[in-house]
């Protein structure tokens, strides 16, 4: 079945004529799903004045009002949530069990905006001169675009529309254009929960359209997630319009095994952070480093769980690992495989030889394994963002430390180990934004932020969170002296305090 995605615009699917269109496919079977409408420079227009004219409206209706909408919309997503956990497997292709992870995190987000009242408290001094009170507000910054990539067609979106609304912004949302349904999908939920018309509007389309909201002039904030260098992009090109922007980018996390850790539960989850999603996670553990000794019994653990995954279409039971994206993505990802060979890289296990549960014309491709991987090895240097895991071998602890720290990238780490001291040493040394002891796939909580460090995240603020309160607000403060009879006349001097 085909079907038109359109804009969501001033609270209802825009039915204009689109001047372009992008084809959304079934990556578990190959097939064209659906047509999505692309943005040229009149809908970008036509998205932003929607939400430029719903702000001051929003900016101004009070917390008790915008909190119970939030909760609405919190209360709505989770009956909802296994119908988008199924748009985002059917046009992601990741199995459904993981999706409805993707958006049980995505419902976390819209429950710590649900505390907005709260959170938004400023600070207050009494009589910080003599009858003299200061106070600090935290006020929205207008109409924000939200830009998301692929890889998290539910829980992306969410990381930012939630708290941005919550703050009083209107917003933007230009979602991927491979998987466009879950952020319509999403806006109507919010409709439901009575967000008044143009707070959210969803804009569809590719470069044009985010051009669109990086050089506009109405638009304050631009929160981006995508690939290193189109973030790059992003920030320069909406820093130097005037825009607050945090842009995060790509990856290669790496998996630190020492000697001491446990094998059978490193294996379990370098398999696991390794191929979940197909590895198309920007926390995917792309890089184990096994420190000597274990790297050939712990390659071997590693081995012979990728023989037992079940790979296939997400929809069917027991299958543990979708297809990719898209037909060129999984070229893309299959092409390291020859890449990594031709580079001297030894390959453990070839994905594409990988028994899958699906339909023939799906974008498959199985799980890979290379051992012996050196850091100018392509296979390492490259973020692949598919099934493909590299195990390099490290001499101590320091060098699994060095090598960490000389990537480019610093979105997540983590370290398998069952000392507590060496585990300490880590946090502290690791030039990564994000780290886990013996978790693989250390994601914030809601209130905590998610954001890497170096070409991982380019702006000041991590996102969601008390940095994603940050960024959607401006604060000012006020000081105030209401007159009395000793005000003390007039006074050319800078304002002391006493
Ligand atoms: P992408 O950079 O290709 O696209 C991201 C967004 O930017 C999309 O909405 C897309 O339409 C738009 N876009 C693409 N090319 C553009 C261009 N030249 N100019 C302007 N806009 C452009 O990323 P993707 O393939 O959708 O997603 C995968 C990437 O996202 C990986 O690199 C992954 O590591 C990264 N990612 C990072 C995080 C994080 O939190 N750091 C989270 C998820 C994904």
């Amino acid at each position: 079945m085909m079907g038109r995605i359109s804009h969501w615009i001033d609270g209802k699917p825009w039915d204009g004529v689109p001047a372009r269109h992008g084809e959304v496919y079934d990556p578990a079977t190959g097939e064209v799903t659906g047509q999505v409408d692309f943005a040229g420079p009149t809908e970008v227009d036509l998205a932003v004045d929607s939400a430029a004219r719903a702000f001051p409206g929003w900016r101004d209706t009070s917390l008790a009002a915008r909190s119970r909408v939030l909760f609405a919309f919190r209360e709505l997503l989770n009956t909802h949530r296994d119908e988008l956990a199924a748009i985002v497997t059917a046009e992601h292709g990741k199995v459904l069990d993981d999706a409805a992870g993707e958006v049980g995190r995505a419902l976390e987000n819209a429950e710590f905006a649900c505390g907005i009242p709260a959170l938004l408290k400023g600070g207050f001094s009494e009589n910080a001169s003599t009858r003299v009170d200061v106070y600090s507000l935290r006020q929205p910054l207008g109409v924000v675009g939200v830009i998301s990539p692929f890889n998290f067609p539910a829980m992306v979106p969410l990381w930012f529309v939630p708290i941005a609304i919550a703050c009083g912004n209107t917003v933007v949302l230009k979602p991927s254009e491979k998987d466009p349904s879950a952020s319509n999908f999403v806006a109507e939920l919010w409709a439901r929960a009575g967000l008044p018309d143009g707070v959210l509007n969803v804009l569809h389309g590719d470069k044009v359209a985010v051009d669109g909201l990086l050089t506009h002039p109405t638009v304050r904030g631009i929160s981006f997630v995508g690939s290193t260098p189109v973030a790059r992009y992003v920030y320069e090109t909406a820093t130097s319009h005037g825009k607050r922007v945090q842009a995060l980018g790509g990856a290669k996390n790496h998996m630190v095994v020492l000697p001491d850790a446990d094998l059978d539960l490193a294996a379990d989850a370098a398999v696991s952070a390794g191929f979940g999603s197909a590895g198309e996670r920007c926390m995917a553990v792309s890089v184990v480093v096994a420190v000597d000794p274990v790297g050939d019994e712990l390659v071997e653990k590693v081995r012979a769980r990728i023989a037992d995954l079940h790979v296939g279409d997400g929809r069917r039971p027991g299958c543990q690992m979708g297809p990719l994206v898209t037909g060129a993505h999984r070229d893309k990802v299959a092409s390291y495989v020859e890449t990594g060979v031709a580079e001297g890289a030894s390959l453990v296990v070839d994905g594409r030889g990988h028994p899958i549960d699906g339909e023939p014309g799906g974008f498959w491709l199985g799980p890979t394994l290379f051992d012996h991987v050196k850091p100018e090895m392509t296979v390492y240097t490259d973020e692949i963002f598919g099934p493909v895991l590299s195990v390099v071998r490290a001499s101590s602890y320091a060098a699994a430390v060095d090598l960490v720290n000389a990537n480019p990238y610093g979105n997540g780490t983590a370290i398998f180990t069952n000392d507590g001291g060496a585990a300490r040493r880590f946090q502290n040394e690791i030039e990564v934004g994000m780290v886990g002891v013996n978790v693989p796939i250390p994601v914030p909580v809601a209130y905590y932020s998610f954001g890497g460090w170096k070409a991982s995240l380019f702006g000041d603020s991590h996102a969601y969170g008390p940095d994603g309160l940050h960024f959607y607000t401006r604060t000012k403060v006020v000081t105030s002296r209401w007159l009395d009879p000793s005000h003390g006349g007039v006074n050319l001097g800078f304002p002391r305090n006493d």
